[in-house]
């Protein structure tokens, strides 16, 4: 390819706050609060992606080894969609909702939610998507009207710069700004005050931004890394096990988040997977995965050497691949056996291309490891029957499920994770409303002020009124037990209070607040 791409350059520290104080102050001016505004934004940022597909193809091959395919479907391809998606709906999503869920009187008060955005946002990307993990949130951001200043992975430098690349060229300079650096910059960026900060990494870096949010109540958004398991059962497909779970350790050489961690598989059916791995791997890479273009390279020294050292303290049998090539941070696919899930190969998440497997005795001994492990998945990926699928999903807890597949998403879903692997989701719609503030807006009518003034003191003779009105009448009895007719008894009282009762009880609420 050979495209000439822009260097990498830290931010220096001291003009940190400045950028920041730029973007606070286009918010403050309410220069992204008109909706044709943003959509202007995103269209552009649209071509800039388009335009600028050679420089983030060439720089996903020198950062990652990615294979061209994987940046079409996962970064160029997916970011694209996401923006064309947003565009397309933005108008619907904007609009103010008529408040659901109240009660006849209150619609006098004419209950809407508005989507107000936050304000001034920090998105910290991580490096194994680079494009899609960092612009992905700053597109919901920018459709949610608020400013953004995003700080890309200094892991991935090549697509870091052509990050700043694509923003700068494209996006409006008051109120989108890059930052780069690692982690001094980040810090100096945590040390300012956001409205909201969307953080994709590991849990431990998730733990740090969390505590630095904390003195500002600044909410967070925690995309984090999970030790995933993948369920096989007696009754699964080996080969379909085989080949979905190698391609969840294929792409991007498993660094991605939602890849399974490791195996729990029948012990029946160990030998059939493996044999089907084997078979698996001869059809993707008939020469071999080293030197091939569709598999991409361990990110660094750093990530390799911890790889490295994950597999030689495990106690467990390399059954396939092992293979490792420190100079070109190249590590084949590799199937080890364990017999714990103490082993090195479960106890941390691998972001590498290891295919652990763990056999059980059955899958009530699967349900109860896979809890065991102290930290909360980002998925799950069961094999088996319908019936084994379900007890598997109502057992265990995870951010989403992927049955009979890995690492899979629908990209206009909603995706997060829950626990110890993130809190917070994005994608499609969820991608606007995790940048929304969703505003409550009342307003009391002045022709019902003779109704309302039963709230106003003096309060003698007036408290019988509030209880008559207040009480919802309970389909419920003292033992927790739903009464037989209290649909019966919900429609004489017309949902709850007297008729006349209802202004009397927006008042008591209106009092109690
Ligand atoms: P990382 O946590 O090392 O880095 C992420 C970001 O945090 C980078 O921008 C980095 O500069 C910054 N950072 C690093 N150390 C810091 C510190 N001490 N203080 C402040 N900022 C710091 O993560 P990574 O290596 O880029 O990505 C891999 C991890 O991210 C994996 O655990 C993976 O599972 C997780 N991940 C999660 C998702 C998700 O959507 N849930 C997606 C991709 C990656």
């Amino acid at each position: 390819m050979g495209v000439a791409l822009p260097e990498l350059q830290f931010t220096p520290l001291e003009e940190i706050p400045s950028t920041v104080s730029t973007a606070r102050k286009a918010f403050l001016e309410h220069r992204t609060r008109d909706v044709e505004f943003r959509l202007v934004q995103l269209r552009k940022l649209y071509w800039a992606i388009k335009d600028n597909e050679e420089e983030i193809a060439e720089a996903c091959t020198l950062d990652l080894h990615k294979p061209r395919f994987e940046t079409e479907l996962a970064e160029t391809g997916w970011m694209l969609n996401d923006i064309v998606f947003t565009c397309r709906n933005l108008h619907k999503w904007v609009q103010d909702e008529k408040a659901a869920d109240i009660d006849l009187n209150f619609k006098l008060m004419n209950p809407k939610i508005r989507k107000d955005p936050l304000g001034c946002v920090l998105v910290i990307g991580p490096f194994n998507f680079p494009f899609q993990l960092t612009l992905g949130p700053v597109i919901g951001a920018i459709a949610a009207g608020n400013t953004v200043v995003l700080k890309p992975s200094e892991s991935a430098p090549r697509c870091a710069a052509v990050i700043q690349k694509l923003v700068e060229s494209s996006l409006d300079p008051s109120c989108y700004r890059v930052v780069q650096g690692g982690i001094a910059e980040t810090q100096a960026l945590l040390a300012e005050k956001w409205d909201k900060i969307f953080f994709t990494g590991s849990t431990n870096v998730g733990r740090i931004i969390a505590k630095a949010a904390a003195p500002n109540l600044t909410p967070v958004v925690l995309e984090l890394g999970g030790i995933n398991p993948a369920f096989v059962t007696k009754s699964a497909d080996p080969r379909l096990v085989a080949r979905r779970m190698l391609w969840g350790k294929l792409v991007n050489a498993g660094q991605i988040c939602t890849s399974q961690n490791y195996l729990l598989v029948d012990k029946t059916m160990v030998d059939r997977v493996v044999e089907e791995f084997k078979k698996a791997y001869k059809e993707f890479y008939p020469n071999g995965a080293k030197g091939s273009p569709d598999f991409s390279h361990i990110i660094n020294e750093a990530s390799f050497r911890r790889l490295k050292s994950m597999l030689d303290n495990s106690k467990g049998k390399i059954l396939m691949g092992g293979t490792m090539d420190e100079k070109e941070l190249f590590i084949d696919l590799t199937v080890v056996q364990v017999d714990s899930v103490e082993d090195s190969m479960c106890t941390q998440e691998s972001f590498g291309p290891f295919l652990t497997i763990l056999p059980v005795d059955n899958l009530d001994e699967a349900i109860s490891l896979a809890n065991g492990v102290s930290s909360t998945p980002l998925g799950i990926y069961p094999f088996g029957s319908k019936a084994e699928v379900e007890k598997i999903i109502s057992s265990t807890r995870s951010g989403g499920v992927a049955v009979n597949d890995a690492a899979l998403h629908v990209p206009t879903l909603q995706f997060g994770g829950v626990g110890d692997s993130g809190t917070g989701a994005y994608r499609g719609r969820a991608s606007f409303d995790v940048w929304v503030h969703r505003r409550t807006i009342t307003t009391s009518p002045g022709w019902i002020e003779s109704i309302l003034a039963i709230r106003y003191p003096p309060y003698a003779g007036k408290i019988k009124i509030f209880q008559a009105a207040s009480a919802l009448v309970p389909d419920f009895d003292r033992n927790g037990q739903k009464l037989t007719f209290g649909w019966l008894r919900y429609f004489l009282t017309l949902g709850g209070g007297s008729a006349t009762a209802g202004a009397g009880r927006a008042a008591a609420v209106a009092a109690s607040e």
